[in-house]
């Protein structure tokens, strides 16, 4: 167990953030604050607490330049109004400077101030030493809160935890607790649900999920692969050719284990990869040479809704099809829906499949949506993530 702000005191002192403000924006406007509003319950703990909040966040990728494209200050103007309290904005494209220093030092309990973009440094992604202590000086306690970055060892994520004590905030805590749960303490059964483009991004996922999983069930473009690995003909369907023989061993894996791993029994295929085109029902092994699998099929919702009826915990990564396009996101839709109403504990991870069910307004119906696509990814995988590594335990 990894200390939080709870298990350190923080009163008159001056607390390092790193948050994810890596928001969307358009012409310079936020066009979707989420990630904001996801971190307002660590700062407002915090400045209820007496302390002295610095926040600090990338945005974008300005490849260490001090690109004002990528500046933080729109996010500083929405924290604001968002906290109803002034958020100093501490500009600089050094991020920390002397000016910068002095600011900090007169900070007083209870206020608020951001920091420019850390990514205008260029030693940021490097997790460079120099950097990481010029943050940590400006405060006493560092907090981590940032899961989307929490897989990628950086000054702001991993580095400054060398010169400072180190603990989360209320959002890693609580992908912590749910990621962390579902996988190495499941409610039985324990299915997990696997979809998505590629295979190859996933392998390690799968083969880490194969050690404790009852029940795999694979979907979307990944199933294309797998079906080849069994010699089946996939017309034009997405396929990742490097793949097949992992493929291949994970099919073996699964049988070895005592898994149970289901496949697609049927498939909705499409003639060219646009909504508005032919499409046809039809069995795994009958995919037409000229058609590509687009959605899971009819009988095989059925199937997977039979797992996820009796399943104690589901883990779901990555879409049953291109649910992007209306006449092939059924797939999506009835996985989506049939967790919502499930008893188990839900955990969704990544981007898109967060986006689906976000889509499908089902989101609040989920124990758990993970914030972090790759960071979620690279916790399924087994894999401990560098940005929660460095935190004290408990
Ligand atoms: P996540 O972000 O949830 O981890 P991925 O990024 O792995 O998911 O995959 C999402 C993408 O996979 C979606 O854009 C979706 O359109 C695509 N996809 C799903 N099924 C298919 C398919 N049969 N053919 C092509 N693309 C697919
Ligand atoms: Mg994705």
């Amino acid at each position: 167990m990894k200390k939080t702000v709870r298990d350190i005191e923080v009163k008159d002192r001056k607390v390092i953030v790193r948050c994810d403000f890596n928001v969307p924006l358009k012409d310079g406007i936020i066009t979707d604050d989420t990630r904001i509003t996801a971190a307002l319950p660590t700062i407002r703990y915090l400045m209820d607490n007496g302390a002295a909040v610095i926040l600090m966040s990338h945005l974008g990728r300005p490849d260490g330049n001090a690109d004002m494209k990528f500046t933080l200050e729109p996010v500083a103007k929405r924290l604001s109004e968002l906290l109803e309290k002034k958020v100093i904005f501490a500009s600089s494209p050094l991020v920390v400077d002397e000016n910068i220093r002095k600011q900090a030092d007169t900070l007083k309990p209870g206020q608020v101030m951001l920091l420019e973009n850390v990514r205008f440094r260029k030693e940021e992604t490097k997790n460079d030493s120099k950097f990481s202590k010029e943050l940590a000086s400006l405060a006493d306690i560092f907090v981590n809160d940032a899961f989307g970055t929490a897989h990628r060892a950086h000054a702001s994520t991993a580095g400054i935890a060398s010169y400072l004590p180190a603990v989360s905030g209320f959002l890693i805590e609580k992908e912590i607790e749910f990621l962390g749960n579902a996988v190495e303490n499941p409610v039985r059964p324990f299915v997990a649900i696997m979809g998505g483009a590629k295979v190859g991004d996933k392998i390690s996922v799968i083969d880490n999920l194969l050690k404790k999983v009852d029940t795999l069930i694979i979907g979307g473009g990944m199933s294309y692969t797998f079906y080849k690995a069994l010699g089946y003909e996939i017309g034009t369907s997405i396929l990742d050719e490097a793949s097949i023989d992992l493929a291949d061993d994970l099919l073996k894996k699964a049988s070895l284990s005592g898994v149970k791993m289901m496949l697609p029994v049927d498939v909705v295929c499409g003639k060219e990869f646009k909504n508005e085109t032919d499409t046809l029902i039809c069995g795994s092994r009958e995919i037409p040479a000229d058609m590509m699998g687009m959605d899971i099929g009819p009988e095989t919702v059925e199937l997977y809704k039979e797992q996820i009826e009796s399943a104690g915990t589901v883990v779901w990564n990555g879409p049953m099809g291109v649910f992007e396009m209306e006449n092939f996101a059924r797939g999506t839709y009835e996985i989506a829906r049939a967790l919502s109403e499930s008893d188990a504990v839900t955990v969704i991870g990544g981007g898109d499949s967060a986006a689906a069910v976000e889509q499908f307004g089902l989101a609040d119906k989920m124990t758990h949506i993970s914030t972090g696509g790759g960071a979620s990814l690279e916790f399924l995988e087994g894999k401990e993530l560098p940005g929660v590594a460095v935190l004290e335990d408990k």
